[in-house]
C-alpha cells in the first residue's frame, strides 16, 4: 500500500526533526497528482507512530490542486482528472506546475 510507505517517511522525518521531543501535530502538503487517500494515510500514520515521539500527533494534510501549462497552446489549466489534458486545446503535452507536492511542512512540538 502506497500510503503506508508515505506514512513511514512522514513518521521518520517528524521524529528526526523532533529530536526526542513529543510531536503534537504534523502538517503536510499533498499534491492531487500523488493520488493519496487521506484516510489511508492517517491510518498508516497512527499505526507507525506508535511507540515513537510522534505517537498521538494529529496529521493535517493540505491538498494541493494540480495545475499544468500546455506545451502546445501555453494555456494553464487546473487538472482534475486523468488523463491530464489541456482544457483549452485538449493537448496532452503538459508541463506540471503544481500537484506533485508530498512533503512535511511543519511540526508542532510539546512544550518542554
Ligand atoms: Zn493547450
Amino acid at each position: 500500500m502506497h500510503e503506508l510507505s508515505i506514512a513511514e517517511s512522514v513518521v521518520r522525518i517528524a521524529s528526526r526533526q523532533a529530536d526526542g521531543r513529543c510531536v503534537t501535530k504534523v502538517q503536510m502538503k499533498v499534491g492531487h497528482l500523488r493520488q493519496v487517500v487521506p484516510s489511508a494515510l492517517t491510518f498508516g500514520f497512527g499505526l507507525l507512530a506508535e511507540g515513537t515521539s510522534v505517537e498521538g500527533a494529529e496529521l493535517v494534510m493540505e491538498q494541493v490542486p494540480a495545475e499544468g501549462r500546455c506545451r502546445s497552446c501555453g494555456v494553464e489549466s487546473r487538472l482534475d482528472g486523468f488523463p491530464l489534458r489541456c482544457l483549452a486545446c485538449g493537448g496532452l503535452d503538459l508541463e506540471i506546475l503544481k500537484g506533485e507536492e508530498l512533503m512535511v511542512e511543519s511540526l508542532e512540538l510539546e512544550e518542554a
